[in-house]
């Protein structure tokens, strides 16, 4: 590496660390990601708790087989899902990478358990409608990808 790269490269780097008080922008950037990830799942999962109790009178904060199973797959597609970082719904994903037969199930889910979210757990709730309203904006700047 020549002299004048080493210097160049130190201070992109202290200008990165600067932006993210002692993290670089791209470390930032990754723990962003996967913060997301963490509240989508934590979202996703008290939908599904939710929708078993009302629906199949489950127990309170407990998981019928079949709504386990729903849960499961949907951390699985979470964890896997490219889009994590500009991402709104699923339902405005033009991938869809779940199967008909998981997606026709947590359809159902979301439209019981979405207005009934604010109620029961109005942080998870305003923070997803947070992350929309930022997702919108963004994409109105032009600089979103998907959904
Ligand atoms: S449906 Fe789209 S946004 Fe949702 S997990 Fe799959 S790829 Fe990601
Ligand atoms: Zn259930």
């Amino acid at each position: 590496m020549t002299e004048e790269k080493r210097v160049a490269d130190g201070r992109q780097e202290t200008e990165e660390k600067s932006a993210g008080g002692g993290r670089t922008v791209e470390e930032k950037r990754v723990a962003d990601i996967e913060k997301k990830r963490r509240r989508e799942k934590e979202t996703v999962g008290s939908m599904i708790e939710i929708y078993c109790h009302g629906v199949h009178k489950t127990k309170r904060g407990t998981l019928c087989d079949a709504c386990k199973k729903l849960r499961d797959y949907a951390d699985l597609r979470t964890e896997k899902c490219p889009f994590m970082e500009t991402k709104t719904f699923c339902s405005a994903c033009k991938v869809h990478c779940y199967s008909k037969e998981m997606q026709n199930e947590i359809r159902q889910v979301m439209r019981y358990a979405g207005p009934r979210m604010l109620f029961v757990h109005p942080v998870l709730a305003l923070g997803h409608m947070k992350v929309t309203l930022e997702n919108k904006r963004k994409a109105r700047r032009g600089t979103e990808g998907l959904s």
